[in-house]
């Protein structure tokens, strides 16, 4: 009787990671692990041992970088080259994960970017035509078609607006029911948005409306959410890469949500450039009349109160020149001297969490995580050091002026000028020079006439 020797093993290879590769997702590839073989160093980067890999490939699926590959040793490759050979070159069949191609089939019905058209009494808000630029970038690398869901009250004029700023198809949800904004008749009509039309991508401005809206809206239809994101990009799953600070600021965490749809995200005003308006631009507008009924909503608007202080309220999110000041200032009468060139500039004063903290500037003169968001043509940042919870404030403005007598500060980094010295003599040099410049101007001016 002759005896046939066992067929060799396929070696299933371990996991290794590509050095360079990895963008510190938050860890999904340890998740994922069944055998718990990775562990996460500081850089938030997988060490995988090697020696406990069973090469099941499930972190190298979740990778969202394709930052994880199969390595064999060279006796592996060449038992599978044998293998190969004694199966007459035949290409292995890939096994179909069945859990893996009920979810692609699942994600695969939502298409589609759409932005949510924030408006106060038929007046959009700004942050919304700011999500339609990014959302369109985004729409651009899915392929798909970048839409505006405009929900109120005789809002229809919103569509075309949307339409100058990149739309091409305006979703809109109008009745009397929709007059005041209230979470539960917005979260119907978003839900219902969601579950008929099946975007795969849905951006709401990080406001006090959209903040409450995406949670609520997001929590109903069972996705993840991302808040207050500062980067949104695709990656080459079609999965939404949403970017926003973590721990308190000291990380940039890139958080997808891969497993459902919508993939929600909402972005604070001023972070995304705005838009170029283009002027005529048309799109379809689809008129959906879903309506909640009156006496089913808990909420009733009575009255609206006016903020009695709105008239010396300072919106600095909207200044082109802003003079900021941080706990270099010393004392709170010493920001006098920045009102001043602020006036000259035709600006703001704005400050640093330690500034406010302090007393010295109202709370919603603070610029940064937990402050406002600026995009102003000139940032002036004085006796500030430019910790990273200040700089995602205000670290895209067009131009950063940085004064501090610490060489070494951290908000060098992103200045495009920097003054080493004592705020105390640059900045009543500043005023002066400024002031110098206009009179000799208006000179100019009334002396060539
Ligand atoms: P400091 O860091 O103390 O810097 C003062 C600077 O002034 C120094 O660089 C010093 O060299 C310089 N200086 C002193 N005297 C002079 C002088 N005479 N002339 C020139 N330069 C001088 N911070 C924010 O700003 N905004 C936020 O929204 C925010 N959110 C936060 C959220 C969280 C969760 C956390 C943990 C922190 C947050 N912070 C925020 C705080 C942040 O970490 C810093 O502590 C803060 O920004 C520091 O403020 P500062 O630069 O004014 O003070």
């Amino acid at each position: 009787m002759s005896q046939t020797a066992p067929k060799p093993k396929k070696p299933r290879g371990v996991a290794q990671l590509q050095p360079g590769k990895c963008i510190a997702c938050g860890a999904r590839c340890q998740s994922s692990c069944p055998v718990n073989c990775i562990e996460m160093n500081d850089a938030g980067e997988p060490i995988i041992d090697a020696a406990k890999c069973i090469g099941c490939q499930k972190c190298i699926k979740i990778c969202p970088a394709g930052a994880i590959e199969l390595y064999f040793t060279p006796e592996e490759r060449h038992l599978l080259d044998e293998l190969a050979k004694a199966s007459g070159g035949a290409e292995p069949v890939e096994e179909v994960d069945p859990e893996a191609a009920a979810l692609s089939e699942k994600l695969a019905q939502y298409r589609g970017v759409t932005v949510f058209i924030e408006q106060t009494e038929g007046e959009p808000a700004r942050v919304s035509w700011e999500l339609l630029g990014i959302g369109a970038q985004l729409a651009a690398s899915l392929g798909v078609e970048l839409s505006a869901l405009v929900i109120g009250e005789n809002v229809e004029h919103i569509c075309q607006e949307a339409f100058c700023y990149g739309a091409t198809r305006a979703y809109l949800i109008d009745g009397p029911v929709f007059r005041h904004y209230r979470t539960e008749a917005y979260q119907q009509a978003c839900c219902h948005f969601i579950d008929r039309y099946k975007p795969e991508v849905v951006l709401m401005g990080a406001t006090g409306m959209g903040r409450d809206l995406a949670g609520s809206v997001a929590t109903v239809v069972s996705t993840g959410l991302t808040a207050d994101c500062t980067g949104l990009a695709i990656d080459d799953k079609r999965n939404l890469m949403q970017t926003r600070p973590a721990f308190g600021g000291n990380i940039m965490a890139t958080i997808m949500c891969d497993k459902f749809r919508p993939q929600m995200a909402t972005v604070r005003p001023n972070v995304m450039p705005m838009p170029e308006r283009r002027e005529g631009a048309s799109g379809v507008i689809v008129r959906d009349d879903f309506t909640v009924a009156e006496e089913n909503i808990l909420t009733k608007v009575i009255e609206i109160i006016r903020d009695g202080h709105a008239h010396d309220h300072v919106d600095i999110t909207g200044a082109d020149f802003i003079v900021s000041g941080g706990r270099g200032m010393m004392a709170s009468e010493n920001f006098a001297m920045l009102e001043e060139l602020a006036d000259e500039l035709g600006g703001v004063v704005g400050a640093s969490r330690s500034a406010v903290d302090a007393g010295w500037m109202p709370v919603d003169r603070q610029v940064g995580q937990t402050g406002k968001t600026v995009r102003p043509k000139i940032y002036i940042a004085c006796g500030i050091s430019g910790a990273i919870q200040h700089l995602v404030g205000m670290q895209d403005s067009d131009l950063v002026i940085a004064i501090n007598r610490d060489r070494n500060a951290p908000i060098f980094e992103v200045a495009t000028y920097g003054i080493v010295g004592d705020l105390f003599q640059v900045v009543p040099a500043l005023t002066q020079a400024v002031r110098e410049m206009k009179r000799e101007k208006t000179g100019s001016v009334s002396g060539d006439r």
